[in-house]
């Protein structure tokens, strides 16, 4: 290809909604700086929790068309992010939910949990010599929070960039999803002092949070701020996972989270790193996308 955006961006997830909840501000901005933004997702999120009681019927155990629903939720998020480019992994539906970890959907033929890794990773280093991004953002080696598709995401988006190395192009930069303890600390004190207007049934912890490091772990802060109207909007899109109020929002577990609108990465992999020592880059790109660069 020819005529891509000098900057290009992959960032390769679980279920839809994920992108969102991590990296929406993050998505916005760089898609409204023209880079190519490009979301990977591996699953429809078919085992989800359905939080709105009108939308109950679309569970695994009722009618099972979540799947199909997300896909749509997951466009109109999109649309909000300004994002044009999101695929699913092997195509929507090759690789089903899983569960999360311990259920007997675990061990369903089919789902991303029981996917073999060179065929799923596959899939994505076709993706990557496609669109050849410099940037490749994904979870920790734990999922961010245990999820089996969460970590079969991570494993997926590294063996992937592996493969595609092979094939021809070699990603400059490779990031973890996460958040400084500092940071997610502060948040739900601001939670705690929203006091009995707090919508929500309960309060998460920084516990409940993924993908919660040390601050000095944290290379990299996206400033995402200027499109956190953005990001909420693209929350609210979807409907079925998310209920956003505020501020704050809540999973299907009904327990307040504060909401982000700086992004924090922390990289793991290329050289140099984007930054190191004390304070934190701004950019995931660094140098790296400022020429056609990233080639193997
Ligand atoms: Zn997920």
């Amino acid at each position: 290809m020819t005529d891509l955006p000098a900057r290009r961006l992959l960032l390769v997830h679980a279920h839809p909604d994920d992108e969102t909840i991590n990296n929406g501000a993050t998505m916005a901005k760089y898609a409204a700086d023209g880079a190519l933004v490009t979301l990977v997702t591996c699953t429809l999120g078919e085992e989800g929790e359905v939080i709105p009681p009108g939308l109950a019927h679309l569970a695994a155990d009722r009618d099972d068309t979540l799947g199909p629903h997300r896909i749509g939720e997951l466009a109109a998020a999109m649309a909000e992010l300004g994002v044009t480019d999101h695929r699913f992994l092997g195509g929507p539906g090759r690789y089903r939910d899983s569960g999360m970890m311990g259920v007997p959907q675990n061990d369903v033929p089919g789902c991303f949990w029981q996917a073999d890794l060179d065929e799923a990773a596959g899939h994505l280093a076709d993706v990557i010599l496609e669109v050849r991004p410099q940037v490749l953002v994904t979870y920790d080696s734990n999922g961010g929070y245990g999820h089996p598709d969460h970590i079969q995401a991570h494993r997926v988006a590294l063996r992937g960039a592996e493969l595609a190395a092979r094939r021809g192009h070699r990603i400059a930069r490779v990031y973890e999803i996460c958040y400084p303890r500092s940071v997610v600390e502060a948040g739900f004190e601001r939670l705690a002092a929203a006091g009995k207007d707090f919508p929500f049934e309960g309060v998460a912890t920084v516990d409940d949070v993924p993908g919660v490091v040390a601050d000095d772990l944290v290379t990299v802060a996206v400033d995402g701020r200027a499109y956190a109207d953005r990001k909420t909007a693209a929350m609210r899109a979807h409907a079925s996972q998310i209920a956003v109020d505020g501020p704050f929002f809540a999973l299907s577990n009904d327990l307040g989270q504060p909401f982000f609108a700086v992004e924090y990465y922390r990289q793991v992999q290329g050289e140099p790193p984007a930054h190191s020592g004390a304070g934190r880059a701004t950019d995931l790109f660094g140098d790296a996308g400022t020429d056609e660069g990233a080639a193997a």
